[in-house]
């Protein structure tokens, strides 16, 4: 089987991507340097404890590698316009050194973490590939920054590079105990859960927005249907597919008080809320036109109905507070 090497594979979606991929028989080895991953979510003889810019470890690991998925990166919003220089040095500066590690190896295929937040405020939604790149935040620059050195990197060094745009990632893979477990939590649902729990209102973030009821619309996608996408994406690289950008979302939007009431049904709590002012940044609706990965790559989502999102993340939830 083709051996694959996962930067990032200790964080949420990393771990649950290594998780399916050795499920699939794949042959992976994880870098995370645990800055935000957890040790306890790769199997210990998988895992590498080191930076992206640690070159020599990099070149090491690269042996033998037929191709990499690329998540290691910071991916919160907020944070990052309070901290841009740390957003650029770490997103982007760690993406230059694994493609110059990867280039001097000769690893031509990379999968890479992208985001919805590289479209910014969208025009118009559901919103395409082909819609206007103008990211609103360091976060989505720097993921837009890395898919335009992979063009170049595609024209001029051959590296086929597929970016997943994600939209918003969520629910958890419970049996496998792993799921979202962010150190400060900022996710809607994982902030839902603990208002349920504590009693201690979560705020939400505006009720004018122009929304069926004044509170904004995202695409939630469950991390199970992500990591698939992943699989899809890794199988057309290293059947000589060529590079390309794909949304992951299921093209239908929920507003943050249809989940609010998902969450609601799912554990038996009352979610005590209030209205708080916009968060900066926030655009009104984001939803995925996730056609071309369905036709082009023959992905569909699964799991991502919301109250099967809701299900699996509560149990990874409950799991996680007993033990
Ligand atoms: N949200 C909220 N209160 C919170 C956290 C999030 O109202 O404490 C809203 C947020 O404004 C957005 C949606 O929930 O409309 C999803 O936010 P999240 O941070 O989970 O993901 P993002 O959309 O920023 O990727």
């Amino acid at each position: 089987m083709p051996r694959i090497l996962v930067t990032g594979g200790a964080g949420y979606i990393g771990s649950i991507t290594t998780h399916y991929l050795l499920r699939r028989g794949y042959d992976v080895v994880v870098i995370d340097d645990l800055s935000r991953g957890h040790r306890e979510n790769v199997p210990a003889e998988r895992l590498h404890v080191a930076r992206l810019q640690d070159t020599g470890a990099v070149a090491e690991l690269l042996a033998g590698v037929d191709a990499v998925v690329h998540f290691a990166a910071f991916i919160a919003v907020g944070e990052s316009t309070r901290e841009p220089e740390m957003y650029f040095s770490n997103n982007v500066g760690g993406s230059l050194s694994l493609l110059e590690a990867m280039a001097r190896a000769d690893v031509r295929r990379l999968v890479f973490s992208s985001t919805a937040a590289v479209y910014g405020d969208p025009v118009s939604v559901p919103i395409p590939e082909t819609a206007r790149i103008a990211p609103v935040s360091p976060y989505g620059e720097s993921k837009a920054m890395v898919e335009r050195v992979l063009g170049e990197l595609d024209r001029y060094r051959g590296l086929r590079g597929v970016a997943l745009r994600y939209f918003n990632a969520c629910g958890a893979e419970p049996e496998a105990g792993l799921g979202e477990a962010h150190d400060p939590e900022t996710h809607l649902i994982p902030l839902l859960f603990r208002a349920a729990v504590t009693g201690e209102p979560i705020q939400i973030f505006g009720d004018n927005y122009p929304t069926s009821d004044g509170t904004c619309t995202r695409d939630y996608i469950h991390v199970g249907d992500l990591a698939e996408a992943h699989v899809v994406a890794l199988e057309h690289l290293m059947g000589g597919g060529g590079s390309g950008a794909f949304n992951v979302g299921t093209g239908k939007g929920l507003t943050v008080m249809e989940v609010l009431r998902a969450v609601e049904e799912v554990t038996g709590k009352r979610v005590p809320y209030r209205i708080a002012g916009r968060r900066e940044g926030d655009p009104t609706e984001l939803v995925a036109d996730s056609s071309k990965l369905r036709k082009t790559l023959g992905w569909e989502p699964r799991r991502s109905k919301i109250h099967e999102i809701t299900r699996d993340a509560w149990a990874y939830h409950t799991s996680k507070v007993k033990s």
